[in-house]
């Protein structure tokens, strides 16, 4: 294949929780993939992180134009993000791009309770916040922007997943609802719109700041102690490996659009 037919041209990309973990893998991954007048644009609570991954994109690839967005997703209204968008996608004059890709990569454990002892009726509200009614705002706000910029542009939705929307884990209650919830949300998004593409990725274990709480933090023994067999077995992955898969996912398309993918699919 030509270094001309291995790019996408002149995207826009929005990924959510770009400071660390795998969103930073996601901007670095694909950064190679685009074409001249590429925005790419990274949100989550860390300037400092953020500022660490567009190091690492300017180091992929030079032609990205990436903008840092610090918003706390988990409380940010409406008006803030449709406000972040605009001034990132919104320019007078910005070249319209063929593709338009977002990330929905933004994702927390919550606490790793068994749902008797989930008392805190406040940090329920707060982890559905985050996990699952920002990623509607976000959504809906995004895909109008681009139908009224640029009508012409594909879209394609990438909403990261787990193996904990399918199957329940024990003290996961919150993360495997949340995980569920947002792949039937996309599911529902692939049959409303026949014209963007959606792609649930569930992207294995990986080696990371997530994986490190999972070890420590989750209450039940029997699973807390898997994840630490896993960990000293070696069967994490790196974040870029989990990537790599998810680029090849999207370049060969053989999904249909809703679908939930796992890394470990053939
Ligand atoms: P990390 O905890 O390493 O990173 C989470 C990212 O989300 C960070 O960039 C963080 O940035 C951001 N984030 C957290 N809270 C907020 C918030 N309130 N507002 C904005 N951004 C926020 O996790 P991973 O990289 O592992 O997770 C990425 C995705 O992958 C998640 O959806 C996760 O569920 C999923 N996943 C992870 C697996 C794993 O083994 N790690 C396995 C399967 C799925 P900051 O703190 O700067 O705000």
């Amino acid at each position: 294949m030509s270094g001309q037919e291995d790019t996408w041209g002149s995207c826009w990309v929005l990924v959510t929780g770009a400071s660390r973990g795998l969103g930073a893998a996601i901007c670095e991954g694909v950064a190679p993939l685009l074409g001249e007048g590429s925005r790419m644009v990274g949100v989550a609570r860390t300037a400092g992180g953020l500022a660490s991954t567009e190091g690492l994109v300017k180091k992929a690839n030079a032609k990205v134009t990436f903008i840092p967005v610090v918003l706390d997703l988990g409380v940010a209204s409406k008006a803030e993000m449709e406000a972040a968008l605009k001034s990132s996608f919104g320019g007078e004059g910005l070249p319209q791009p063929s593709r338009v890709l977002l990330f929905h990569n933004a994702g927390t454990l919550g606490n790793l309770k068994y749902l008797k002892d989930l008392v805190d009726q406040q940090h329920v509200q707060q982890y559905f916040n985050l996990n699952i009614c920002s990623v509607v705002t976000l959504n809906a706000l995004l895909i109008n922007l681009v139908q009224s910029l640029t009508p012409s542009s594909t879209i394609e939705v990438i909403n990261i997943s787990s193996l904990a929307a399918l199957q329940p884990f024990k003290s996961w209650g919150l993360y495997c609802a949340g995980k569920a919830g947002r792949d039937m949300l996309f599911k529902v998004l692939a049959t409303e719109e026949p014209n963007v593409s959606v792609l649930n990725y569930a992207p294995g274990p990986l080696d990371n700041d997530m994986q490190n709480a999972a070890r420590t933090e989750t209450a039940d023994d029997e699973l807390r102690s898997m994840f630490s067999s896993m960990k000293n077995e070696g069967k994490l992955l790196s974040c870029s490996t989990s990537v790599s898969k998810l680029i090849d996912i999207l370049k060969a398309k053989k999904f249909k659009s809703g679908d939930h993918v796992d890394f470990y699919d053939e």
